[in-house]
């Protein structure tokens, strides 16, 4: 698979945001359908958890999830909510969820205040449309309209399903282009180290210019959480089968490889919603390709 394939294809990250029983596990099931398995069973940190991913023709969401934003009314959880919310500069979307049925004026105004603070695009799913009338719907829709400027504001049900399509159609016109950070229909529940490992690899592959293969292998040796979940100390291994391909990965004076650290590790970042810190080695693994233990290890 060339990189070019993907030139029109979009992707990117959406963080869901909203107050406890507004509906985004209800909305998320029904746009996953039954793919929806990512669950962490770590307590809760300040770090962004995979919840899903949603392929549509050229097209990838990776739907993040923000603990934290969840206890913003409790005062201990202040900083944590701070950690959740600085996050949500890096993703691409941001989804915030309401429900129709309970304003929550004091909740709302924070909210939206903390989002005013920050460029990333907003759209604002006003959901259990089914439980109002369509007067209550059109003063909610335009009370919140004049809370803030929204990308788009998008009345769904995601009970029943009503208007979901619209929603996701929404978050499609203003996602960035770029290549799957998933290989496309994949399951959704692959651990984050194995992406981040996949994020390294199609950084590499891209960055030297398409002369190293795409089946080039990564492994990733460490993987720890430190900081109560705020920092991630990765150790990675790029598995090359030349000495010539060695060579190209690190570049001169190791410049090429840095660059490859520096864009995983962004990438890497948006998707933990952690500091990260990054190192990476090359390892020349003659013919890995053919030799089916090495295959096996690699986990293909
Ligand atoms: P979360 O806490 O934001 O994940 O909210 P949930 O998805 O768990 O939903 C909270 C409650 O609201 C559940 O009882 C859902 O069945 C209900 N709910 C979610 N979406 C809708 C909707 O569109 N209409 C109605 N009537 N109820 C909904
Ligand atoms: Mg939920």
């Amino acid at each position: 698979m060339k990189l070019d394939d993907y030139k029109d294809f979009k992707s990117g990250f959406v963080a869901i945001v909203g107050a406890p029983n507004v509906g985004k596990s209800t909305l998320l099931n029904h746009m996953l359908g039954q793919k929806i398995s990512i669950t962490s069973k770590k307590p809760q940190t300040t770090r962004n958890r995979i919840l899903g991913v949603l392929d549509r023709p050229g097209v990838q969401f990776v739907f993040l999830d923000t603990p934290g934003v969840h206890h913003a009314s409790k005062p201990l959880n202040v900083r944590i909510v701070e950690v959740a919310l600085s996050a949500l500069a890096d993703v691409d979307v941001i989804l915030l969820m309401a429900d129709v049925t309970s304003p929550q004026p004091e909740a709302e105004a924070l909210m939206v205040k903390k989002l005013k603070s920050q460029k990333t695009k907003v759209i604002l799913a006003l959901n259990k449309i089914d439980k109002v009338e369509n007067a209550t719907l059109l003063a909610e829709i335009k009370r919140w309209s004049q809370l803030h400027d929204f990308n788009a504001i998008v009345p769904i049900s995601a009970l029943r399903g009503l208007q979901v399509d619209d929603l996701v159609d929404a978050m499609e016109a203003i996602l960035p282009q770029g290549p799957p950070m998933y290989p496309p229909g994949s399951l959704t529940d692959m651990p984050e180290r194995f992406i981040a490992g996949e994020m390294i690899r199609e950084k590499a592959f891209r960055l030297t210019g398409e002369e190293i293969p795409y089946s080039v292998a990564v492994t990733i040796d460490e993987f720890k959480e430190e900081k109560e979940g705020a920092l991630i100390r990765i150790s990675a291994t790029i598995h090359v089968e030349r000495d010539s391909q060695k060579g190209m990965v690190i570049g001169k004076g190791g410049r090429k490889l840095k660059e490859i650290g520096q864009a995983a590790r962004k990438e890497i970042q948006r998707m933990v919603g952690a500091k990260v810190f990054l190192k990476l080695f090359v390892r020349v693994q003659k013919n890995w390709s053919k030799d089916t233990r090495a295959l096996r290890r690699f986990g293909y």
